[in-house]
This record gives structure tokens, sequence and C-alpha cells, in this order.
């Protein structure tokens, strides 16, 4: 198979040949050489690859439900289903994906506050906890793990512990992390995790997934303002029905994903990968500042996933003209998200090894053109 250029972006993102090649067949649902049980194969690895510090077979607490639709709508179908018609959402919002949350929230009516910082700076924990010692109503909070707006790392680790102390469920948007750094549900005592399947564990657009904690989807009974995307609904009839979605299921998408989980344990797992992305991502950031580029965040925020660098300070300098330069080497960048500042992204995640990083870094050269 020919791949033309290889997509530096959030996603959807450069996947192997042997996941494409998956889907070259018209699968029926409920035939055998479908295997349904390929959808509770893929429900229990996510658990497990959300677990890492549990013994096989120990009971975590834990299950997963998979969702039609971009990672969006399992964000919306999370928050339309855990929170309910008393509770109120927190929302901590540092770039778009943050303010997409608080805008689901605001579309389904739900209570909920918003606390705003900066796109470039860390979340201040101070002022967290100050909302939280002083709303008792607020019963969830939601944060974006790796904000690709910025590519921003986000204190997972603080919040949960707020969470924690102060008692509240856990929302974590790690759409763009889950399967690219490790992570574990139950240590952090997460209520829900929400990503997709053409994220980090390389597979196609289709389908997002949340794992979850079993009390809480059970809490989600009857709660939901939507119908195709009532979690609970949802997640009964996989439990119950041996893996069946409540709608037509994204059949090769599902195929493709099962691949991309075999290619992922075959890769040495998540830190396995987690190492091959933060490769990626240092040797981008030193090689482009050789070429001149500033990234926008300091090292210390960052995630390992997509990098926002500054636009070149010149008048010549064309997004476009600098975007088909590059395509045409082979490589496709991505637009900045930032609101205060002009940037262009780089994406590391996907199919994409050091020495892809490297022919990048000779392409960008040559194509500086101003
Ligand atoms: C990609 C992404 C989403 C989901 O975007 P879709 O376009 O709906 O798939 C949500 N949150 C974050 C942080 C993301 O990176």
């Amino acid at each position: 198979m020919m791949q033309h250029y290889l997509l530096l972006t959030p996603g959807p993102l450069t996947t192997s040949d042997t996941v494409k090649a998956a889907m070259l067949k018209d699968w029926c649902t409920w035939d055998d050489d479908y295997n349904l049980d390929v959808v509770q194969k893929i429900r229990r690895q996510l658990v497990k690859l959300a677990s890492p510090g549990h013994t096989p077979g120990e009971a975590t607490g834990y299950s997963s439900v998979l969702m039609q639709g971009s990672g969006t709508a399992s964000v919306e179908s999370v928050i339309g289903s855990a929170v309910g018609k008393e509770d109120k959402l927190l929302v901590i919002n540092n770039g778009a994906y943050g303010a997409r949350i608080a805008e689901i929230a605001r579309y389904l009516e739900i209570e909920y506050r918003v606390i705003d910082f900066s796109e470039t700076q860390a979340p201040d924990m101070a002022l967290i906890e100050d909302a939280l010692a002083t709303d008792p109503a607020i019963t969830h909070v939601a944060m974006v793990h790796c904000e690709t707006t910025t590519g921003m790392l986000n204190p997972v680790e603080a919040m949960a512990e707020l969470c924690r102390k102060y008692n509240k469920v856990f929302i974590l948007d790690a759409m763009s992390s889950f399967g690219g750094m490790t992570l574990d549900v139950a240590r952090l005592d997460i209520g829900f995790l929400i990503s997709s399947a053409n994220k980090c564990i390389q597979g196609v657009p289709g389908f997002g997934f949340v794992i979850a904690k079993t009390v809480l989807l059970e809490q989600c009974r009857g709660q939901a303002r939507s119908l195709s995307l009532d979690l609970y609904a949802q997640w009964h009839t996989m439990e119950t029905a041996n893996g069946k979605w409540r709608f037509t299921s994204p059949t090769h998408v599902v195929r493709a994903f099962d691949q991309a989980l075999t290619e992922l344990k075959q890769e040495g797992g998540i830190k396995a990968r987690a190492n091959r992305y933060r490769q990626n991502q240092q040797l981008l950031v030193a090689g482009m500042r050789e070429l001149g580029f500033e990234a926008l965040l300091s090292q210390d925020l960052h995630s390992p996933i997509i990098t926002s660098f500054y636009s070149p300070d010149s008048e010549e300098y064309r997004f476009a003209e600098f975007y088909q330069r590059l395509k045409a080497k082979g490589f496709v960048i991505y637009p900045g998200k930032v609101s205060d500042a002009d940037c262009f992204r780089i994406g590391n995640i996907g199919e994409i090894y050091p020495a892809d990083i490297k022919r990048l870094l000779t392409a960008v050269a040559e194509a500086k053109y101003w």
C-alpha cells in the first residue's frame, strides 16, 4: 500500500498498513466470521491498559463502553449521562477542548461552572481548590489531560488528589494521551476516562470509548439527555448481549482497532509506545530549535503528543505556503489553535518513528523559503 504522506496531526493520524488492511472486507456484525466477541475482547483490553497496577484477573472495579462517533460524541455521552439533574459540573478550561466540555454542558442545560486559565500556563490548583471548598453544589469535575490545543499536559495527579479530598467524580478527557502515556485509573480514582480509536492506540476514526467505574456507570441509568449517546444503555447492552452495540456498529473500524491493539502489544505496550513518542517529541523540539523555531510552551509543561511552535517572525512567511511545501515532501502538519499567539502545530503520535522526525527536520530546512 502506498502512503503518500505522514500525518503529523492530533488525529486522525498515520496508521500502519496492517491496521488499514484489517478493513478490506465487508464485515457482518452477527455473522460468526466477524466474531462479536471481538468487542468484548477490546473492552477487556482497554480496562487492562488503564489498570497497569493490577495483576491479571484481579477485579479493577472498572468497565468500558465503546460509543459510535468522533471523540466529542463520547465526551458528550459522559457529560450528558453522568451529571444528574441535581448535580453540578466544574470544568477546568485552558484550551479549546476544555472549552468544548463547557459548551456541551451549556447545550445540555446542565448546571456547570468554568474556571478559565491561560492557554500557556498550568492551571492554578489553589484556585480550583478554592472553588471545590466553597461551592458544595459541585459533584463532578472535568479536565483535559493533554490539551491538544497547545500540547500542554495538565496536572492530572494534583486534580485527582483534589477530587478525592473533596469527594467529587473526576471526568478526564484523555483523548489524545490514552495509550501514549501510562495512566492508572484506579490509582487516580478516575470516575470516567474518555478517549478515541484514532489517537494513541493508532486505530482509525469512527468510535470513542469510555473507561469508567462500574458503580458510576450503574448510576447513569435513566439520566441521559440523548438516546444515541446514552452511556448506560450502551454499556448495559454491551454487558448483557455479548458486546452488541445498540445501533449499527462501525464494524470495519472495530476490526482495525483490534489490530491496532495487537500492534500496541507487539511494540511492548504503553510504556514502549510512550518512550517512542517522547523520543519523537524531544527530537522534534531540539531539531526545530536548531532551525530557528521556538516552542510555545516551556518543556516542563509539554506532553509527548503534539507541539505548538511560534510562526516565524517574517513578513514573507505564510502558513499555507509552508504547509504545501512540507506536504510535497511527504509531511502534513497542523495549523495553530491558540487564541493569542500565531503558531503552527506538529504532532508526533501515530505510526511515526524518530527516523521520520529526522526526515521531517531535513524537509523543514529545505521548505524554509522566507
Ligand atoms: C481529539 C480530541 C477530542 C475529540 O475530538 P473529535 O474531533 O471529536 O474526535 C477531544 N479532546 C481532546 C483533548 C482531543 O485531543
